[in-house]
């Protein structure tokens, strides 16, 4: 039994009521199951709720995490760029990856150039031009190739010195650049040697470039060293013949060697 005490002052009574435990438990269970059933609904909505509001605020960290996870593709920044951030720290999150990814690339086309090319004067070097003759082996593409090698540049080196003679390499390489239309690569492959690609050129139009280049040159007023000249040898590789590339390459040697020896400042087209 549960009991409860009052005294009335008025009358002087003291009144107690009592009722078993059993009665009143029961009406509190009765009670209790009225309350979870009656709020279960809304439990169950407010359930669903934090479900998909937690769903939609996890989505753009979840892409940003999957992007970057991915960003060596090509298109990384694009993808990242398209999620969408509708909340403040989403937006830092996609602006810090985005601002490092830049960084990244930068850093590797910065890369990219120094291995490729030569830093004295810019031209690309010996590494692209074995990557773009690789290509062009693949892909069947004719070419045309000039050996270019300063004349007697030992002697400039030794009259004015080794800063005059990189002065020389490097104002050379700008009239190479100048005077070379935009589909002919340019390599300095050595010391004092070039070799420049003209890619589907024929071999009369090829010489008559050699021989412009050359003129060129020897016109051309240089630091401290008044003039110098250039010797070429040209030949052609043809895709549909059975010479390898690197014999081309070597016939433009050849070539370049004719034109040393039968006095420099000449080109030489090898047959
Ligand atoms: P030839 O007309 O027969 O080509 O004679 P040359 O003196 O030009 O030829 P040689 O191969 O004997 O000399 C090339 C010189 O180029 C030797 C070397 O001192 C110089 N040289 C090579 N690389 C560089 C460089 O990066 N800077 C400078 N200043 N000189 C270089
Ligand atoms: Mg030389
Ligand atoms: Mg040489």
């Amino acid at each position: 039994m549960l009991a409860g005490f009052a005294y009335v002052d008025k009358s002087g009574w003291g009144i107690i009521a009592q009722r078993p435990i059993e009665k009143i438990m029961d009406e509190l269970d009765v009670q209790l199951t009225n309350v979870v059933l009656e709020s279960l609904p809304l439990l169950v909505l407010i359930l669903a709720a934090i479900l998909i509001a937690s769903r939609y605020i996890t989505a753009p960290l979840k892409a940003l995490a999957s992007q970057a996870n991915s960003m060596h593709q090509h298109d990384a920044e694009h993808s990242i760029l398209a999620i969408k951030s509708w909340y403040f720290e989403v937006q830092e999150l996609k602006r810090a990856i985005l601002s490092g990814l830049g960084v990244l690339n930068n850093k590797i086309n910065q890369l990219n150039i120094d291995t490729n090319t030569d830093p004295l004067t810019g031209l690309y070097n010996r590494r692209s031009l074995e990557q773009i003759l690789e290509e062009w082996w693949n892909i069947k593409k004719s070419f045309a190739v000039i050996a270019l090698d300063i004349d007697y540049f030992k002697i400039i080196n030794d009259m004015h010195g080794h800063d005059v003679g990189d002065e020389v390499l490097k104002e050379l390489s700008n009239i190479m650049q100048n005077n070379s239309g935009k589909n002919s690569i340019i390599f300095r492959i050595g010391g004092e040697e070039f070799l420049i690609l003209l890619p589907l050129t024929k071999l009369s139009t090829a010489h008559r470039f050699a021989d412009n280049l050359r003129s060129t040159i020897a016109q051309n007023e240089m630091p401290v060293v008044d003039h110098i000249t250039v010797s070429l040898g040209i030949s052609y590789w043809d895709s549909n013949s059975n010479d390898t590339i690197k014999m081309a390459i070597k016939k433009a040697d050849i070539a370049l060697y004719q034109a040393k020896s039968q006095g420099r400042n000449c080109s030489i087209v090898h047959r």
